[in-house]
C-alpha cells in the first residue's frame, strides 16, 4: 500500500478494501511518499488495523515520529494561498506520531515484498520524498507531480523547487512510462518529458 491518506480516513479504507475483496491483513507494508498531512493523517489507525510495517525516508520518519505538522511553501499564487490557509489550520491537522520500521534513502527492490518494483528517492516537494516505480512503467510518485484542471503538472507546493525536475529526469530515465499521482488522474510521461525539453537543460533524443 502506499499513503495512508488524511485524517479519519480509516472507515473509507477499510470499505475500499472490502470492495476489492482485499483482507487488511494481506497487506504487509506501507510505504509512505512524505510526511504530508493528507498522506499519513490516517497512518497510525491504518497500521494498526494491518498488523504491517511502514516504510519511509529517514527524513520523513522523523517528522511522523515526532507528530510534526508540515506545511509545504507554495510554488505559485495557489499554493502560497494555500499554504498561509494551512498555517492557520495546522492545529486541526494534528495526526497520531507513528513509528517506521524500514528506512530507506537510496534505490530499494521491492522483490522481498512480491512487487516487481523498486522505490526510489525523488526528492523536490520534499526533502524525503519517495516514488515508486513499478516493472510494468507505471510510477506512483505521491506529489512529485500533481493533475490538477488548468494547471501544469509542476506540483503547487516543493521545498526544494529545483529538485522537482531532477528526480522527474531520473524517473524518466528509470523508465517510467505512467505516472499516477497523488492528486489527480494518472498522465502519460511525455508531459514531464516535454516540460523538461522545455527547460533545455535535459535532452532525451527522438522518442
Ligand atoms: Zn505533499
Ligand atoms: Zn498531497
Amino acid at each position: 500500500m502506499i499513503d495512508a491518506g488524511s485524517l479519519r480516513k480509516e472507515k473509507l479504507f477499510l470499505t475500499l478494501l472490502a470492495k476489492q475483496h482485499i483482507s487488511p491483513q494481506d497487506i504487509d507494508l506501507i510505504i509512505i511518499t512524505h510526511a504530508h498531512f493528507d498522506h499519513i493523517g490516517s497512518l497510525a489507525a491504518i497500521k494498526e488495523i494491518c498488523g504491517c510495517h511502514v516504510l519511509a525516508h529517514p527524513v520523513e520518519a522523523q517528522i511522523m515520529r515526532e507528530g510534526e505538522v508540515v506545511i509545504p511553501p507554495g510554488t505559485n499564487m495557489l499554493g502560497s494561498a494555500a499554504n498561509c490557509l494551512g498555517k492557520i489550520a495546522r492545529p486541526l491537522l494534528a495526526f497520531k506520531p507513528v513509528e517506521s520500521e524500514i528506512t530507506v534513502d537510496c534505490e530499494y527492490d521491492l522483490g522481498e515484498f512480491g512487487v516487481n518494483g523498486k522505490i526510489l528517492p525523488t526528492p523536490g516537494h520534499t526533502i524525503g520524498s519517495l516514488s515508486v516505480l513499478l516493472g510494468n512503467g507505471n510510477a506512483l510518485v505521491g506529489d512529485l507531480a500533481a493533475n490538477l484542471p488548468g494547471l501544469t503538472v509542476y506540483p503547487p507546493f516543493a521545498e526544494m523547487p529545483d529538485e522537482i525536475y531532477s528526480s522527474w529526469d531520473l524517473i524518466l530515465r528509470q523508465g517510467a512510462q505512467n505516472i499516477f499521482p497523488a492528486h489527480g488522474r494518472p498522465f502519460s510521461i511525455n508531459r514531464i518529458k516535454n516540460s523538461l525539453e522545455k527547460l533545455n537543460c535535459f535532452s532525451y533524443g527522438m522518442a
